[in-house]
């Protein structure tokens, strides 16, 4: 595993995100008004001598109504939008690119900065729609079969440049024929580790479940974690959204190999955590996720390892047939291997699924997120540097 970390860098890179993000998202001074939780916000009105109330007209305005231009806020006196623009904005991400998939699965590429990019994908789907979306400009945790490991780590987004993303998608998708936003589901499976991006990750799930902005479902929230075990305790207490886990190897030796966060936190520890977060949740099931790599994990030994683990517990797995990129070293296992991998966890009781692979004619599907990442922070992978980074 390469060693990319240095917890001063991180602080160093935080600091400056900071300022990047004022500075990118609005000009001088102005506090952007996209990505506030309500309480910061409630906060912001009062400082200027204004009810608490605004805030929720504003979260109104952004994420049920899509809107950006303060003017258009109507419900606002004129004298009060005057004021506001003096010292606010919403500041919307900037879309680079564009792609439309075959089947219907969109990509969009946007701006983070300094040349860096992220990347975020709609999956339209008769019964929903889903929105994966990224939480840091590429990733540090290196994970030997992922698009986004392999291009390293440059920063964490801000809660404006997440939540950003959901309000770009439902803006710029047609409605559902039920008159609903486009997105009706987010995972957070794109670019980055989200509980490496702890404070913002909390932030933008409030955003998403809060009745005053999308008012989602817990259900239809998913954070996707390689396996950072204090901060899934952590989410367990301040969110109950549902919780998927990189697994993709059923012992230390191979899982060091594949998800090398598992030196940090091996896979006993992980599991513990999992099944205390479920408890908390009434046992909702937790999902892990299994990549198909040929020759690798994909033996029947290996299913028979996996259901021993999982046996009994609240846990589903959805195999992930493997999404090639330049330069990896792996292949996808062959479409009979993963249905017969399938097969034996359900004959071992376990409630197993195959995702269906989208958007692979313009790179979209799992895995091969890339976005633009060129100006890498090394980063040694620490419980500490951990701890601090998503402090
Ligand atoms: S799989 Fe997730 S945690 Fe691992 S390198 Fe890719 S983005 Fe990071």
């Amino acid at each position: 595993m390469k060693s990319r970390f240095s917890s001063a860098m991180i602080f160093a890179r935080e600091h400056a995100n900071r300022e990047l993000t004022t500075t990118m998202t609005a000009s001088a001074e102005k506090v952007n008004l996209l990505g506030l939780p309500k309480t910061d916000l409630e906060q912001f009105f009062v400082e200027r001598g204004e009810k608490p109330y605004r805030a929720r007209q504003i979260l109104k305005w952004i994420y049920q109504h899509g809107v950006s231009d303060l003017d258009a806020m109507t419900d606002l006196s004129k004298s009060l939008r005057t004021t506001l623009k003096d010292s606010a904005c919403v500041s919307v991400p900037v879309e680079e690119a564009r792609q439309d998939s075959v089947d219907g699965t969109v990509k969009w590429l946007f701006s983070s900065g300094s040349g860096q990019a992220v990347e975020t994908v709609f999956i339209p789907e008769p019964a929903r729609g889903t929105l994966c979306i990224s939480s840091q400009v590429g990733c540090a945790l290196d994970c030997a079969f992922c698009a986004t490991g392999a291009q390293g780590f440059n920063r964490n987004l801000t809660a404006a440049e997440i939540i950003g993303q959901v309000w770009h998608a439902n803006n710029n998708l047609p409605m559902r024929s039920n008159g609903e936003p486009a997105v009706t589901n987010v995972v957070f499976m794109g670019m980055g580790e989200p509980l490496a991006n702890y404070r913002n990750l909390v932030a933008v799930l409030e955003l998403l479940l809060s009745d005053w902005s999308y008012g989602l479902s817990r259900r239809r929230v998913t954070v996707s974690t390689s396996g950072i075990v204090p901060h899934i305790d952590r989410l367990g207490d301040d969110c109950n959204v549902a919780l998927a886990v990189s697994l993709h190897a059923a012992n230390n030796r191979l899982r060091n190999r594949l998800v090398p966060i598992n030196k940090l936190h091996p896979i006993d520890e992980l599991l513990a955590a999992c099944w205390r977060y479920a408890k908390k949740h009434s046992n909702r099931f937790i999902t892990f996720e299994y990549v198909m790599l040929r020759d690798v994990n994909d033996s029947l030994a290996n299913a028979d390892e996996l259901a021993a683990l999982i046996r009994g517990k609240p846990a589903k797995v959805n195999l992930i047939p493997f999404n090639p990129f330049a330069g990896n070293e792996f292949t996808r296992s062959s479409a009979e291997t993963i249905r017969r991998f399938q097969e034996r966890l359900r004959e071992r009781n376990i409630v197993a699924t195959t995702r269906k692979t989208r958007g692979d004619d313009i790179d979209a599907a799992c895995g091969q997120l890339a976005g633009k990442v060129s100006d890498r922070v090394r980063v040694r992978l620490s419980k500490k540097n951990l701890r601090m980074a998503s402090a």
